[in-house]
């Protein structure tokens, strides 16, 4: 039976991922932070499907330790799905240096955590796919979202090293940057904000999560031949 992590599976992207690996059979690995009962919510509903196992975890993604205390219980795994994240929306030079490095530590220090850990599996299994989630602005940059949009930068130059490192062992390193999903991550937006920003989407819409697990799910089962790339699915934004 194949395995997968998913970081951040409590709700939006990583939860509808849950979903649909466990749909498809995957024993299902889910961690998140300070929201268990939701992620508890996520496990019934897979063990509802009756199709695999679902194991959870509330561990803090930017925390090594707690990381590599997860790890101690987890087999070597197929899949890794980096996608536990955070936002912080204000201007750059209102930011305290706490919050700078709450947005660097989630977002892009916990890859480097579960990659560590994950790759000695992998590679005694000789094969692995490990997908990062992160976004348009880590491509160009947002304004208001400077903190956001250097770590989502960080992600994409680290996925396409590591591609690299890791492309001899069968094991393909792949990002997805997405656009505008439809979670509660743009909860903050009024009406006024959420219609502005639609009417930026040449699609006409925000994307929605099943959307992005379809993606993630696609990735995962592309041949490993496909690494080192930052695949953008925004509706054209
Ligand atoms: P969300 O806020 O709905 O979910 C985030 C998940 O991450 C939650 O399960 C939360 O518990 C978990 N999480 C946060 N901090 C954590 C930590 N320290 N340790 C473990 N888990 C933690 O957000 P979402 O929209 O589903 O975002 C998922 C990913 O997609 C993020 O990396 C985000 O940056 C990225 N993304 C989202 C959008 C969007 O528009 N929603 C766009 C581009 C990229």
């Amino acid at each position: 039976m194949k395995t997968v992590l998913i970081t951040g599976a409590s709700r939006g992207i990583g939860k509808e991922a849950a979903l649909k690996f466990a749909k498809e059979g995957y024993t299902t690995y889910l961690t998140c932070s300070n929201s268990i009962y939701q992620l508890k919510e996520v496990k019934d509903e897979i063990d509802a499907m009756g199709k695999a196992p679902c194991y959870i975890f509330q561990c803090d993604a930017k925390a090594y330790d707690k990381v590599a205390e997860m790890f101690q219980n987890l087999p070597p795994l197929d899949v890794v799905v980096n996608n536990a994240g955070i936002s912080f929306y204000g201007l750059l030079q209102d930011m305290t240096v706490a919050e700078w490095d709450q947005v660097l530590n989630t977002n892009l220090s916990s890859m480097f955590y579960t990659c560590k850990l994950c790759i000695p599996g992998m590679l005694s299994k000789g094969a692995g796919r490990i997908i990062n989630i992160s976004s348009i602005w880590g491509n160009d940059g947002g304004s208001f979202e400077v903190a956001y949009s250097a770590s989502k930068g960080g992600v994409n130059t680290f996925t396409k090293a590591l591609a690299k490192e890791l492309a001899p062992s069968n094991i393909a390193v792949n990002a997805i940057a997405f656009g505008v999903i439809d979670t509660d991550m743009n909860g903050h937006l009024d009406a006024n904000e959420r219609q502005a920003l639609i009417d930026e989407i040449p699609a006409g819409r925000f994307g929605t999560t099943k959307e992005a697990a379809e993606m993630i799910w696609q990735l995962a089962n592309s041949p490993a031949y496909l690494t080192g790339q930052i695949i953008t699915m925004s509706g054209g934004f």
